[in-house]
């Protein structure tokens, strides 16, 4: 932890040269895209998209979990969405999901959740099982499943409808830095 607090408190004298960038952050935010990305430490999509302050609005999830709309629930997921796509009108979401996941690690084996009842619900918001035993298969299907989860929401369905969004899957392989894109057209992941 001290490495984080030494670090913050060197931060202001870092950016000094950076001054009129960052004045300009306090006049808004336009962000290029929301990004909705598993919360593990070992995925950065600031890191590895070079994004600087302001261009990526950033919804962290255990697994990127999105769940499906559902009006009354009470959850995090659901404004944090609908300010990025109402009120600053973002114009792509990526669902950024990874190699080496714990929450598909438990999809695949639940029994491991046992003791942790609040990950085992949260994960029931998946709104699939794991279908085999192979980590980045099984990522990729809750990967895609989470945004068939993004089109259930009324405001993403109607932009979509009138092309004034659009939605793409990535996965980020934590080991290498390697990032593959669903392609909707061939039903396949490919390089970035
Ligand atoms: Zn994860």
């Amino acid at each position: 932890m001290q490495s984080l607090i030494d670090h913050a408190r060197v931060f202001p004298a870092k950016i000094a040269d950076r001054q009129r960038e960052f004045a300009e952050l306090a006049r808004g935010q336009h962000p290029q895209a929301l990004f909705i990305a598993c919360s593990d430490s070992r995925v950065m999509p600031s890191l590895f998209t070079g994004a600087r302050p302001g261009e990526i609005f950033e919804l962290r999830t255990a697994g990127n979990i999105v769940p499906p709309y559902r009006p009354q629930a009470a959850c995090a997921v659901p404004g944090t969405l609908e300010f990025a796509v109402e009120a600053l009108d973002v114009p792509e979401i990526v669902v950024c999901g990874h190699t080496h996941c714990g929450a598909v690690k438990g999809l695949i084996r639940p029994q491991a959740m046992e003791t942790m009842p609040l990950v085992a619900q949260w994960l029931t918001s998946a709104g699939h099982r794991a279908l085999d035993e192979d980590p980045d298969s099984v990522a990729r299907h809750h990967l895609l499943t989470q945004i068939d989860h993004l089109r259930s929401y009324p405001f993403v369905a109607r932009r979509l409808a009138d092309g004034k969004l659009r939605l793409h899957a990535w996965f980020y392989a934590v080991d290498t830095g390697e990032l593959l894109a669903h392609d909707p057209g061939a039903g396949e992941f490919r390089p970035l």
